[in-house]
């Protein structure tokens, strides 16, 4: 039996090292950047102005009050998307929209609102405030200087980052290639959802969620046949499996019972068991393999065995694959509304449930068959062996919805 921290380190050490594609930035939100990126230009790459307004010059309207309003006259009107030919002469303004450029010798805007103009007099306006230096005016470079860092190498592209790299004109970015990843499912159990159910038999639950997970990390699932309990069975399906995968991920089949095949099976097609068994709860008999310079992910059957494995142990490989520096669950203070207690001899990685205020419960019975709490839970608990962790007490969540 390997410690929780090896079986990581050890799954993380065997992962190939990323290919890179490029993609469309519409197809690059959820992938993982290949090259650290800085800005070639500056943003925003003129002066604009913020308002629906007038640009002027701040010093000609200094003493510009409502019982007094400056008169200036107006010189062009400048829409988003146009530039005002000239300078902006003294006594003068240029009618203005958000986002438009601002002038050149203008340096502040009124908004729309401060201003008036007269029916009988429609070539000037009237300001009715002052303005100060730079006022409604969204100066070059004061988002971003051109050269600063967008994006990190390693970085997952968030919808707000690839706003930020479409405004600095990204097109397309380099990206960590998705792996392809086959899941089997074994049992002799097992009958495909939407199909009836015979005494005895149950239906397949694994498949479904750990695919689902899968594509919330940017893998790619490819879903394989259910495969019964028997050597050659689960021989071929592995080989078929890898075959035309990266990776595979089976469910069941490797515990010590005379019907568990799994491992026989990775060494009847001639792929390597790196280790089995890991020192943790729910997922003891996680086992790890190669076939061919791939990797084998062999999770237990009992579907919450199955997720907490992938979670702890497949998804972080599955992310550094596409070559991501954080491949955590992402870890969160919060505070137990109740005891937790792990009377074993494993770290017992217990279903939660945290609210928006880091209040946190269990989420339902512990046992690895109850997929019920699975549901209801947001997040896990390592709870440390013949530890209990009192009401009250500071935890760090690992939230897996996201
Ligand atoms: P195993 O790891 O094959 O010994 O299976 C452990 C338990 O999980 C047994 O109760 C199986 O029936 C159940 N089980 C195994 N695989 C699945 C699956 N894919 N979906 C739902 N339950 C499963
Ligand atoms: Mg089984």
């Amino acid at each position: 039996m390997v410690a929780f921290e090896e079986a990581q380190t050890r799954v993380l050490a065997a992962v190939p090292a990323p290919g890179v594609e490029t993609v469309l930035l519409s197809q690059a939100p959820g992938r993982v950047l290949a090259d650290q990126i800085r800005s070639p230009i500056d943003l925003p790459s003129f002066d604009n102005s913020a308002m629906d307004g007038y640009a002027v010059r701040a010093a000609d309207v200094a003493l510009a009050k409502l019982t007094s309003p400056a008169r200036l006259r107006l010189a062009g009107k400048v829409a988003a998307g146009e530039v005002f030919m000239g300078e902006l002469a003294a006594g003068t303004c240029v009618r203005l929209f958000t986002g438009s450029p601002l002038p050149p010798g203008a340096d502040a805007v009124v908004m729309q609102e401060d201003t008036h103009i007269d029916s009988a007099m429609p070539g000037d306006v009237m300001i009715l405030t002052p303005a100060s230096l730079g006022e409604n005016v969204r100066v070059r470079g004061g988002d971003v200087k051109q050269g600063a860092m967008l994006a990190e190498a390693g970085a997952v592209l968030s919808p707000g980052r690839i706003g930020l790299l479409a405004a600095a004109g990204f097109g397309s970015l380099r990206v960590g290639r998705r792996p392809v990843v086959g899941l089997v499912a074994t049992g002799s159990e097992l009958i495909e959802p939407g199909m009836p159910l015979a005494p005895g038999r149950i239906y397949e639950s694994n498949r479904a969620a750990l695919s689902a997970l899968m594509e919330r990390v940017g893998a790619v699932p490819k879903t394989f046949p259910l495969v019964a309990d028997t050597l050659d069975g689960t021989g071929q399906a592995l080989s078929e499996a890898f075959n035309q995968c990266d990776a595979v991920v089976t469910s069941g089949g490797v515990s010590v019972g005379e019907m568990d095949f799994l491992k026989p099976a990775l060494e009847q097609i001639s792929g390597r068991l790196e280790f089995w068994k890991v020192a943790m709860k729910p997922g003891r008999p996680f086992a790890f393999g190669r076939y061919q310079g791939k990797l084998l992910f062999g999770l237990p059957g009992n579907p919450v065995s199955a997720l907490v494995t992938f979670l702890l142990l497949v998804r972080p490989a599955l992310l550094r694959w596409q070559g991501a520096t954080d491949v955590s669950l992402p870890a969160h203070p919060g505070v137990l509304a109740e005891a937790l207690a792990n009377p074993g001899e494993r770290r017992h990685f217990m279903r939660v449930k945290v609210d928006p205020t880091g209040n946190v419960q269990l989420a339902g019975l512990q046992a690895s068959h109850v997929l019920s709490s699975l549901a209801a839970a947001n997040g896990l608990v390592d709870v440390p062996p013949q530890t209990t962790l009192a009401a009250g007490s500071a935890v760090t969540v690992f939230r897996w919805e996201c």
